[in-house]
């Protein structure tokens, strides 16, 4: 079931990080760092009254000391709010209102998202008159709190409640079956091959504008689910056109990677895999999303060895053993066909769940088969393996020391899993905890 997200956004050093674990911490719930995500952006899965919410923080897209402010900014806050249901914008009522908020609250304004305008550090009455000056913001009233010594924190949470229940339609909308981004440096075939896609016969397409201003969804109905391509926009356009140099920007890819549960990554056959393309396959993995490698423009390849290929791949991407590689031509429609079942044969592979009596045999074979890596005489020793999650799987092992597990072990638990359970096209999120520490719950 699909939550409701509420995102906290503003300029750096207005206190998002102590809202947010001032909000948590008062309604303690589970809270998950997800640090392999492209952007670091922390989520907790909130309830109060009988409303369940996530919050997002991105404070971790701070600005460096020195940076082009503006820019990193106005990112920050259009990523933030993509998937948010209500915003709250926070400023500062110890330095009043500033140009840079009136930049966010252009922004937010623009979004059409319900908005809660909270001004922090309201801690005497000094900032108490303060505060209203944000009413130049146009972004409705300004709500005091002091995240730091915990006041108005309630009211808070009861206006964030208030927000909730006029959430638009698309917070119940489970119909969307999985998200896929189709990335790939420039003239690798992006265009032609969304062109291809949605010229197929089984789909039918629909535009969702995104939050921000160029971005654009498309929704395909195929094979009676709803997929969406992320942000295709820019290739669309482009491949009408059939002709310019695409800006190529990274954080577009980012956030494209960010959202999807399945990332095509297109790469020219003839030029063969560069570096760069190895980058990105490590962004996917990092991410924790599925993985197709499309080795597109294949009618141009005379020697059509696609075991070779296959090879080259996994002697190149050694920590992506899982990614299903498909040859295919976005000009003659070879293969183009393989694109949206595979990715839907993944996306599945990401709901997978596994009993716990499984995993429990897992670890007993795993530990049987391997003496389990020891330091200083003490031997790793798992007393139970959980599967917390899907989409992506997440496991976590309660362990006498956590610390014990080195990278290779931890691979080879993964190894037995998907001996057993497949995964095919996925990474695997495998956490480990020391006894006593709480197993944390990931949704
Ligand atoms: P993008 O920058 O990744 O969106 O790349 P485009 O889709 O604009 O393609 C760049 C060029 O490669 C265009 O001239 C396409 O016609 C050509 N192209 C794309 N896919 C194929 C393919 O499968 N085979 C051949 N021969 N050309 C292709």
């Amino acid at each position: 079931m699909s939550r409701a997200t509420v995102a906290i956004v503003g300029r750096p050093n207005v206190g998002k990080s102590t809202l947010f674990n001032r909000l948590i911490g008062e309604r303690r719930a589970i809270v998950e760092d997800l640090p392999g995500t492209t952007v670091d952006r922390i989520y907790a899965d909130l309830s109060f009254e009988g409303h369940d919410f996530t919050l997002v923080d991105c404070g971790g897209l701070e600005l460096e000391p020195g940076s082009a402010m503006k820019q990193k900014i106005r990112e920050q806050i259009e990523a933030a709010i993509t998937e948010a249901h209500v915003v709250l914008f926070l400023v500062d009522a110890q330095t009043g209102p500033i140009p840079v908020d009136e930049e966010i609250a252009d922004i937010l304004r623009r979004s059409q998202k319900p908005i809660l305008l909270v001004a922090n550090k309201v801690e005497g009455p000094k900032q108490q008159n303060e505060v209203l000056q944000f009413y130049e913001l146009d972004a409705g009233d300004p709500i005091p709190v002091s995240a730091y010594h915990g006041r108005g924190i309630n009211e808070l949470l009861d206006r964030v409640m208030a927000a909730l229940p006029s959430l638009p339609a698309t917070v119940k909308e489970p119909e969307i079956a999985m998200k896929i981004a189709i990335v790939g440096r420039p003239n690798v075939g992006k265009s032609l091959l969304v062109n291809t896609l949605l010229g197929e016969e089984r789909v039918i397409v629909d535009e969702i504008p995104g939050t921000t201003r160029d971005a654009v969804d498309t929704v395909l109905r195929y094979d009676g689910e709803k997929v969406v391509l992320i942000d295709t926009a820019g290739i669309r356009r482009r491949g009408r056109i059939e002709q310019g140099v695409e800006k190529h920007s990274s954080t577009r890819t980012l956030r494209a990677i960010d959202r999807a549960d399945v990332v095509v990554l297109l790469v020219d056959a003839v030029e063969g895999i560069t570096s760069q393309d190895i980058h990105i396959l490590g962004l996917i993995h990092k991410a924790f999303k599925g993985a197709i490698l499309g080795i597109n423009k294949w009618d141009l390849v005379e020697v059509k060895d696609v075991d070779s290929w296959k090879e080259v791949v996994r002697q190149r991407a050694r920590f992506m053993p899982y990614v299903e590689v498909l040859c295919l031509s976005a000009k003659t429609g070879f293969s183009v066909g393989k694109v949206l079942p595979a990715a839907e044969r993944i996306y599945h592979e990401r709901l997978k769940s596994l009993p716990d009596s499984l995993l429990d045999n897992i670890v007993k074979e795993a530990e049987s088969q391997r003496i389990s890596p020891s330091r200083g005489g003490r031997r790793l020793k798992i007393y139970e393996a959980r599967q917390t999650g899907v989409n992506p799987p997440t496991f976590v092992f309660l362990a006498n020391d956590a610390k014990l597990v080195h990278f290779s072990y931890g691979r080879y638990l993964e190894n037995k899993i998907r001996q057993l359970a497949g995964f095919h096209g996925t990474p695997l999120r495998l956490l480990f905890r020391s006894r006593g520490e709480e197993i944390a719950q990931c949704s």
